[in-house]
């Protein structure tokens, strides 16, 4: 089988409010040639995801939330709902990032059923996992992978995954300058490639896309998307400047 269709993520996480977003989206499409072999991803903050959604109405770029509640709708202060999400016209939500688990303590039972509603809406789903620096170096790297993944996709069918990408991000490298090597990348997305053919089949395996994401930036983009199980990336800092997320996007 060929190379998965790529796709190349920005999330903004709590950066830009609606004049510098909508500025920031109006660069990126324009940084997007007619692609056939990838496709592009803005995660804003809720406040502005239907002003960026607006100016990227004639643009290929899928806007997402970078959570979503499993409800349609209720008494879940704070939170947003994948109905929410698309009315504001979006069409993808984020769930599961490290960031949700470590500072707003996120269970894997929580963001499994924020995938569901998330898919049951028909959004296009990015789950986030990744390993701790302790659980590296503590050489449990891919039992936590295994763990979050397996929680993480419970009760989901083969059909739900056209719907899912997986996003591997090593919690050592988010943020931190730190990029896991070509190497380290591609052992883990081989690896969770292998876990989804267990649990689903392996031409399931086979479809997913599995995106990298730890201070992915445009000196390195290349030679991770070399690697034959990295189908993209999850790009955070890189993502807020046009210029380096341009390069990222239309990395070679
Ligand atoms: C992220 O926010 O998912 C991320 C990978 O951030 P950064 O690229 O800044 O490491």
């Amino acid at each position: 089988m060929g190379k998965r269709k790529a796709l190349i993520a920005g999330n903004w996480k709590m950066y830009t409010t609606v004049v510098d977003g909508c500025r920031l989206a109006l660069d990126v499409a324009n940084a997007c040639s007619d692609f056939d072999d990838r496709e592009v991803l803005i995660a804003p903050p809720f406040t502005i995801l239907s002003e960026v959604a607006h100016v990227l109405a004639d643009s290929k770029i899928i806007v997402a939330s970078q959570n979503v509640c499993w409800a349609e709708k209720g008494a879940f202060t704070g939170e947003i709902s994948p109905v929410m999400v698309k009315a504001a016209g979006g069409s993808a939500a984020i769930v599961g990032h490290s960031e949700r688990r470590q500072i707003f303590g996120e269970t894997d039972e929580l963001i499994n059923n924020r995938l569901k509603g998330s898919l049951a809406f028909g959004l296009l789903t990015i789950l986030c996992i990744g390993e701790t620096l302790s659980e590296r170096e503590g050489g449990q790297t891919l039992t936590v992978l295994e763990d979050q993944l397996r929680k993480g996709l419970a009760s989901l069918t083969a059909t739900d995954m056209a719907n899912v990408v997986v996003a591997y991000e090593p919690v050592w490298a988010i943020g931190t300058g730190k990029t896991a090597s070509k190497e380290q990348a591609q052992e883990a997305h081989a690896f969770i490639r292998e876990i989804i053919g267990e649990i689903f089949e392996k031409s399931i395996a086979e479809q997913t896309r599995i995106l990298y994401g730890g201070s992915v930036k445009p000196s390195n983009i290349d030679e991770l998307m070399a690697q034959i199980d990295i189908d993209g990336a999850l790009v955070g800092g890189a993502a807020l400047d046009a210029e380096s997320f341009g390069r990222i996007i239309n990395y070679k």
